[in-house]
């Protein structure tokens, strides 16, 4: 299996170069030169793996197909050590379950639950298995490295409780000072590994953002400190999301001619990429569900075929505010899929034209038709109010507390659920990261997994920094032995 750049550069990977890698030398995304096609006996093959061996057996089987240069023990073995009952807190590591809601008769509506990782996101998915991954790499090439990030919540403490302890990486993590939850505050700061640095930035995320693309942009400094990203557009990332569409699939439905849609509450676009890779592969999906809360970059591309960057001032913040985004970092993997992969148009619509104009339109296009016909994909936009009555409806309905982007997500599925395909719901966090909106929906604190009681009392581990890259370089270089 080779990778390939979105913008043409004629350069082929394989897989274990671009693990440690972000955006290709042309500044495009990585992707497979073809996606691995499943034939009904191989998707009846996998059924009885996940249904006999569990998901880390399912999660080996799927990634081996993309994976040709780590020895198939080795990969095993990084899988079962991923994904297990003692890390994910159950053993079928993404079980579904049925929800009451009004939609359509004969429409079922399942969430797939996918926040039972350490930091109670679905970006522990990824993020355990590029941990495992990364340290794997590094120490077969004896490197080193030292991922450098940005976090408004939830990428920041799922990379930190993926990398603490690795031997070879290193974690420093800006986050905007006093804007994150108090929950996510505590789970990161209270983590006391030698390896991992929280560094909080008078300012805001954007603030952070800005300085992490300077430290990067300094090639010499990124070159001698060996600076690395884990973004969500890394393709490893992407790549272990695609196994839980799968399980959630054969979790849903008793033989493989039927077909399930998946509703996926959206940001970066990185989620419901995963599941666009896993449709190609033929796994039998019929909708994917684009679902943005009031920052609807997406939604407004799938319905009119405008693509508009939002500049600061207009991207909202929100009560689902792992989704708050001005551009979706992702989507050029789609476009590239949906224009048929001409490398020169998606050059010329994401550097020329998004650079000149901040916008593309592909709307007069025949082929933007092709995004809901062929490609499966439909959207919806949600609200705070909307997010507020969705939770309400689902604990008065169900008994169970959902968060504020699982809310987003059911509230656009609802009413696009179709009789007899069921619609699996991601669920991308648990409540307890989001309290406050629950409170204010419901009049009660969220549940907590024991193992968190009592964190905001745990001593944190922070370093205060002025909005400043200098600072920033300088405490990089003192860290780095
Ligand atoms: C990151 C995140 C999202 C958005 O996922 P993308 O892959 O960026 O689309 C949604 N919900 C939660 C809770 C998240 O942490």
């Amino acid at each position: 299996m080779r990778y390939l750049s979105t913008r043409g550069h004629a350069d082929r990977k394989r897989f274990c170069e671009i693990l440690l890698e972000g955006l290709a030398p042309d500044g495009g995304l990585y992707l497979p030169e073809a996606y691995p096609q499943i034939s009904s006996t191989q998707l009846g093959h996998l059924r009885q793996v996940f249904k006999t061996q569990g998901y880390a057996a399912l999660a080996y089987e799927v990634l081996s197909l993309f994976i040709d240069d780590i020895p198939p023990l080795d990969l095993k073995a990084l899988c079962q050590k991923t994904y297990t009952e003692a890390i994910f807190g159950t053993p079928e590591i993404v079980p579904i379950k049925v929800l009451k809601t009004n939609a359509a008769p004969g429409a079922v509506v399942y969430l797939e639950a996918l926040s039972n990782g350490p930091t109670l996101a679905f970006k522990d998915m990824a993020m355990q298995l590029l941990g495992n991954l990364f340290e794997y790499e590094l120490t077969r090439r004896n490197a080193e490295l030292n991922i450098l990030g940005a976090t408004s919540g939830d990428t920041g403490s799922a990379a930190e409780y993926a990398m603490r302890g690795k031997k070879g990486v290193r974690v420093f993590m800006t986050s905007p000072e006093g804007r994150m939850s108090p929950f996510q505050q505590a789970q990161m700061f209270s983590l006391l590994d030698a390896n991992i640095h929280n560094i909080a930035i008078e300012g805001v995320f954007d603030d952070c953002q800005d300085i992490v693309k300077a430290v990067s942009n300094d090639l010499e400094f990124k070159r001698k400190y060996k600076i690395g990203t884990v973004n969500s557009i890394n393709w490893a990332r992407l790549l272990a999301q695609v196994v839980y569409y799968f399980a959630g699939y054969f979790q849903a439905t008793q033989h493989d001619a039927q077909k399930v849609s998946f509703s996926v509450p959206s940001g970066n676009f990185g989620n419901v990429c995963a599941g666009h890779v896993a449709r190609m592969m033929g796994l039998p999906i019929a909708q994917l569900i684009v679902a943005t809360n009031e920052n609807d970059v997406l939604d407004e591309f799938f319905r009119t075929g405008v693509y508009r960057v939002r500049g600061t001032a207009d991207t909202h913040e929100t009560s689902s505010p792992s989704m708050d985004i001005s551009k979706a970092s992702n989507f050029e993997r789609f476009v590239f899929d949906l224009l048929q992969r001409d490398a020169a148009r998606v050059k010329n619509l994401f550097h020329d034209q998004l650079n000149q104009t901040g916008r593309f339109d592909l709307g007069q296009d025949p082929l933007f038709a092709q995004a809901k016909i062929k490609f499966g994909f439909l959207s919806g936009k949600s609200t705070h109010a909307d997010r507020l009555q969705t939770i309400q409806n689902v604990f008065a309905e169900n008994h169970i507390m959902i968060d504020t982007h699982t809310a987003d997500g059911l509230k656009v599925a609802v009413p696009l659920a179709q009789p007899d395909v069921p619609m699996l719901v991601l669920e991308t966090a648990l409540p307890i990261k989001f309290a406050a909106t629950l409170v204010e929906a419901l009049g009660r604190e969220p549940d907590r997994p024991p193992k968190f009681e009592g964190i905001e009392a745990l001593p944190k581990r922070v370093v205060l920094m002025p909005k400043s890259v200098d600072a920033v370089k300088a405490y990089i270089v003192q860290h780095c032995d």
